[in-house]
């Protein structure tokens, strides 16, 4: 069996009105069994992209083969869409007036209402929402129903989901819960997951592969680590989150040279010591993180952050000796 289940060719999809917007040229292929995370801002095209991969969008070039078969787009069948696929929208799909039980088993046929049963308790029990059987959805909160909608799909032999942007409903908390249980159902079950979201912490903490995207444009494909670590463009180093960016300017101002535009570096980058060649920094703020504090530096009115393993070894108004030990330019 071929190792990858989802190839994307060259695709390209483009709205006219009100501007030019869409998705273009995008390749990539997605391995079984695994979980894909695409970010990208808002506009960025990610949902755009998910439509094309189940089939609602007719695309303007390119393919998307599902196991070597090209997805037919909608004007290609009746029903528009890909019995092997099941894809959750943000808007969950649900019968709101229904009790969850119904609105899960109502996607199986009543041929044997003794396995109809069965199946449907089975993917309740996978997806914690046991307790929530007898429930209207109407009584739910959003990180339920959208328990439920994953339940929904997954319980017809899907082989990949979609979800679009499964967390967005959820507090971070549940969130976290939502993450581990959808990571722990794709290694038990083999099922490939495909999820965008406008959050990069989604991607980092759940995905085998992480795609970047920026104005329908696909920037970086590649493992969540690969991409922390050598981000390709300013613009990922900048979603990412955690990344300090200074300019050429203020990078000069805390004494690290560069021919380009911008230097970047993570706190985690910065080694607080005494050695000869590292540089006096002022602390003027230490945020506490639990095990570990954060501290704000500054030099020559350029403010960079810092990771301090010792809590409380250095307090507000030290000065601290930091050395950036590895940056990246752009
Ligand atoms: P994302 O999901 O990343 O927020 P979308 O894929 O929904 O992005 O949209 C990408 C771009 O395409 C946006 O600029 C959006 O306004 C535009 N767009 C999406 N759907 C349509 C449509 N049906 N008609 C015209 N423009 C659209
Ligand atoms: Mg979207």
């Amino acid at each position: 069996m071929n190792e990858q289940i989802i190839t994307v060719n060259n695709l390209t999809k483009q709205y006219q009105e009100p501007q030019v917007s869409g998705i273009s040229n995008i390749s990539f292929s997605i391995k079984r069994g695994d979980i894909v995370a695409i970010i990208g801002e808002s506009g960025s095209g990610k949902s755009t992209l998910l439509k094309c991969i189940y089939g609602l969008l007719k695309t303007d070039e390119g393919e998307i083969l599902l196991n070597g078969k090209r997805v037919l787009g909608p004007d290609e069948q009746l029903i528009p869409g890909n019995a092997e696929m099941k894809m959750v929208t943000q808007d969950f799909s649900l019968n709101i007036y229904a009790k969850v039980y119904d609105n899960i088993a109502s996607m199986l046929s009543n041929t044997d209402v003794a396995a109809k049963q069965a199946k449907t308790l089975e993917m309740m029990e996978r997806l914690h929402i046991t307790k929530l059987k007898d429930k209207k959805i109407t009584e739910l909160s959003g990180g339920e129903q959208q328990r439920v909608a994953i339940a929904k799909a997954l319980i017809s032999d899907t082989k990949v989901l979609l979800l679009d942007e499964p967390f967005s409903q959820v507090d971070s908390l549940l969130k976290n819960q939502l993450r581990a249980d959808i990571k722990r159902l794709a290694k038990e079950t083999g099922l490939t997951i495909v999820l965008v979201s406008h959050d990069p912490t989604d991607g980092l903490f759940l995905a085998d592969q992480l795609l970047i995207l920026k104005q329908g444009q696909l920037l970086q494909n590649d493992k969540p680590e690969t991409i922390y670590q050598n981000p390709s463009h300013l613009y990922t180093a900048q979603i990412l989150g955690n990344a300090i960016i200074l300019d050429a300017e203020q990078a000069t101002q805390i004494g690290l040279k560069t021919e380009k535009q911008n230097v970047v570096f993570y706190p985690e980058w910065v080694e607080l010591k005494s050695s000869w060649n590292s540089r006096r920094f002022e602390v003027k703020e230490v945020y506490y993180k639990g095990f570990y504090d954060e501290l704000l530096l500054e030099r020559n009115g350029v403010k960079i952050r810092a990771l301090q393993l010792n809590s409380g070894e250095h307090k507000k108004n030290d000065h601290v000796q930091a050395n950036i030990g590895r940056f990246l330019e752009f």
